[in-house]
């Protein structure tokens, strides 16, 4: 346990990239071996779109990293937040703690309320125009939401009271795990439903990415599924009967569009035909 703090305490941001690309390079080829769907679509165009928003993502993270710096060092000097104020535990349930809150309110609560705020919905509604989910998908956020994003986790890891060292880890997971949930890939369905009673499975994911409500408003969770099922958002439905991205952005001349994504969330807004 000692190893492991110490290890994401001083992470290299060189090994950060190479966490990232060497998944999407292992879900790449897992996708290439078993798909789920059997997309007829040009999986290298799709990727450099979903790439250059991983690569702002990336670079608004980079910049804005020093305000997340300030905020774990001085919620650690000042013995702030809800992780300090438990009592004394083991380290490896004080982690798994620690996760899960942030889980909550850096992720679950951010992906929530940009589903329930206009002003927000406006550029998480990017990552829904994706119409072929693969695991490039993960990281297709406007540069607008990648601000929202960080400011949540920032307000995270202050009212936590997380050391860097586990913002480091659960950015590591946070990244692997959106690959996986994201990845075009085809688990059997028992292995799938088992893994989502802990954690965001691809299936669990994938039904947040069906065109239409009720379906688009629910399970937010992102690396743990137990959010939602208290929350009461999880939902369920037959991955045969999945229809990716959004019913008010399904054209693809839009989505498949670099220029126009970056737009739309200054476009007006378009109601959904259920609600
Ligand atoms: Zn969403
Ligand atoms: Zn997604």
């Amino acid at each position: 346990m000692n190893e492991l703090i110490a290890y994401f305490e001083s992470i290299p941001s060189s090994h950060r990239a190479a966490i990232l690309a060497g998944g999407i390079a292992f879900f790449w080829i897992l996708e290439s071996a078993v798909p789920f769907f059997k997309f007829r679509y040009n999986k290298w165009q799709h990727a450099g779109i979903n790439l250059f928003f991983t690569l702002t993502t990336i670079i608004i993270n980079f910049l804005l990293a020093f305000i997340l710096l300030f905020t774990a060092n001085w919620v650690t000097t000042h013995d702030f937040g809800l992780l300090n104020w438990l009592p004394e535990m083991p380290m490896i349930l004080y982690t798994v703690c620690g996760l899960l809150l942030l889980d909550l309110i850096g992720a679950y609560a951010a992906h929530y309320f940009e589903h329930r705020w206009y002003l927000l919905w406006r550029f998480h509604l990017i990552h829904h125009t994706d119409t072929y989910i693969d695991t490039t998908s993960g990281n297709r956020h406007h540069p607008g939401e990648s601000v929202i994003r960080f400011a949540f986790t920032t307000i995270g890891v202050f009212l936590v009271g997380c050391p860097m060292w586990m913002v480091f880890l659960y950015q590591t997971l946070s990244v692997v795990f959106t690959q996986f949930n994201h990845a075009n890939i085809c688990l059997p369905k028992k292995l799938d439903k088992i893994l989502s009673f802990f954690i965001v499975s691809p299936d669990m994911h994938k039904i947040h990415h069906h065109y239409q409500l009720p379906y688009t408003d629910s399970n937010y969770g992102n690396i743990f599924s137990i959010w939602d099922r208290i929350f009461g958002t999880y939902s369920y439905m037959e991955r045969e009967q999945l229809i990716y991205g959004v019913d008010t952005h399904m054209d693809p001349k839009e989505n498949n569009a670099l220029g126009n994504l970056l737009k739309i969330p200054f476009q007006p807004i378009r109601k959904p035909s259920q609600e």
